[in-house]
């Protein structure tokens, strides 16, 4: 689940997937975002955007996208982005994590790069970068074929 802000989650409590038509929980949703709502005119005037979700529904498997019509006139598509920025930063260093550098040392890589330059063929070359043996197999069946013999 991605961080949701506390003001989002009412906005999927009646949701279905639309796939499936399932009842949606918040721990699938992937991503959140918004849209201004000018294209839309057809839909009730309310506030500024659209608010939506993209969902991955565990019942179907599908990727959707579920819409809400966020019905404070006075939260800005500007409030509204950083209030979304603002809950990824704070909920459990998130953003921090995703984010940060790498762990990796500059030691570890040298010597990553030692190993790349000192392997004498594909295969080993292969395992250094952690493929596993079934696929290394595999590799070396279709390089045979492709050598047409
Ligand atoms: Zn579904």
């Amino acid at each position: 689940m991605i961080p949701l802000p506390r003001w989002a989650l009412p906005y999927l409590t009646d949701k279905k997937c639309p796939v499936c038509d399932r009842e949606t929980n918040p721990r699938y949703v992937e991503a959140i975002g918004i849209k201004e709502k000018k294209s839309y005119t057809r839909l009730p005037k309310k506030g500024e955007v659209i608010l939506f979700f993209e969902y991955h529904c565990p019942h179907c498997d599908k990727r959707t996208f579920l819409v809400a019509d966020p019905d404070d006139e006075n939260f800005s598509p500007k409030d509204m982005m950083q209030n979304i920025l603002d809950t990824f930063s704070e909920k459990s260093g998130y953003a921090k994590n995703k984010v940060s550098k790498s762990k990796i040392t500059n030691k570890e890589v040298e010597r990553f790069i030692k190993d790349l330059d000192s392997c004498e063929s594909h295969e080993e070359f292969l395992r250094i970068i952690g493929t596993d043996d079934k696929s290394i197999n595999r590799i070396n069946e279709s390089k045979r074929k492709d050598d047409g013999r």
